[in-house]
């Protein structure tokens, strides 16, 4: 049987990428291929980002506020200053506060002068539920506007090509974990039904029906011609000749980021569910399993944790990140203890 995945290349619609190497604050930066837009996971450090990548940003899902995640957040709403966008931030219970403080750090007296209004659309997530709120550049940040509240749905984010998933984790304080849902989707190339001399149609909803649905694709599919409703042309084509001319796909992929937990049952239960099957798992892995103990006093997960973690939720792969600057010089052994933990050895 031939399968889809064989014949077309089916392109991710977006690309995630660490900012910074493992040693450094986290983060991940996920440009979309299609389009000038960025999603991010985590504020850290963003001095690898250059203004127009900062610029593309259009959602950032911060995991939790400790300053190493955090501390990006001027160097963000820098260059969105005068211009008329709009940036939504999640972040855990608290978090209005969070931003409000960092916005009280300046003054704002002219920003009346700015062409376009800039606003910062800010979600605390809570266990059962999630707040609201709005702050316009224009009203100097001001926090006037009341909160909507929602129920929690474990959706943060949902839109045709693509959804955002997050549960909470334990990291002695409120910790987001995220899964980037794309979704499977079918493009149809209008060149390539041009260069086929295949007419636009109702045949075309057939069509993404049998790729939904799986079919081989050495079997054949019948394209029909239509004027008013009735069929005036047929023509047979093998199926997998019609995708590889006409269709482009995204294969819907889960990317998972995971930081800054202790490796508790009830972690592992939830990272479990977050990350069941991931395409790509970003983990932590704070600590060497040697020092398990300093890292369960500090809320954070070993190596060997990370590895056990991906390797319960067969995810397909995984990186491991955010490690302690105690090990700059011994970062193979972090590597090696996760990979083991994967493959389930030692
Ligand atoms: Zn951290
Ligand atoms: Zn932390």
């Amino acid at each position: 049987m031939a399968h889809l995945e064989r014949l077309v290349n089916m392109r991710p619609s977006f690309t995630p990428r660490l900012i910074n190497d493992p040693f450094s604050d986290p983060g991940l930066f996920v440009p979309f291929l299609f389009e000038k837009r960025a999603l991010m996971f985590d504020l850290g450090d963003l001095h690898a980002l250059s203004p127009k990548d900062l610029l593309k940003v259009s959602h950032v899902f911060v995991t939790h506020s400790h300053m190493d995640h955090f501390i990006g957040f001027d160097i963000l709403l820098r260059p969105f200053l005068g211009r008329e966008k709009k940036l939504h931030l999640y972040g855990p219970p608290g978090f209005f506060d969070n931003v409000e403080g960092r916005l009280a750090g300046y003054t704002w007296n002219l920003v009346h002068e700015f062409e376009g209004d800039f606003r910062l659309k800010v979600t605390e997530v809570h266990p059962s539920k999630t707040l609201t709120r709005e702050y316009s550049c224009r009203n100097r940040f001001s926090s006037g506007e009341a909160i909507q509240e929602s129920p929690f749905t474990g959706t943060l984010l949902r839109e045709s090509a693509f959804h955002v998933e997050t549960v909470v984790l334990d990291h002695r304080t409120p910790c987001l974990g995220l899964a980037l849902v794309e979704h499977f989707y079918i493009n149809i190339i209008k060149e390539g039904l041009k260069d086929m001399d295949l007419p636009m149609g109702p045949w075309l909803t057939r069509f993404k029906k049998a790729l939904h649905e799986k079919w081989d694709m050495e079997s054949r599919f019948v394209v029909t011609w239509e004027q008013g409703g009735e069929i005036v042309k047929e023509k047979g084509f093998v199926l997998g000749e019609l995708v590889k001319k006409i269709a482009a796909i995204s294969p819907g992929q889960r990317v998972v980021y995971v930081t800054d937990i202790i490796g508790s049952p009830k972690n592992f239960e939830k990272v479990d569910h977050l990350a069941r099957g991931a395409d790509h798992l970003y983990i932590e892995a704070a600590f060497l399993d040697e020092d398990r103990e300093t890292a369960h006093h500090k809320y954070h997960l070993t190596a060997k944790e990370a590895g056990e973690m991906a390797r319960r939720a067969e995810v397909k792969a995984f990186t491991p990140f955010h490690f302690s600057p105690r090990y700059r010089n011994r970062e193979a052994e972090i590597l090696e203890e996760a990979q083991e933990a994967f493959r389930g050895e030692g």
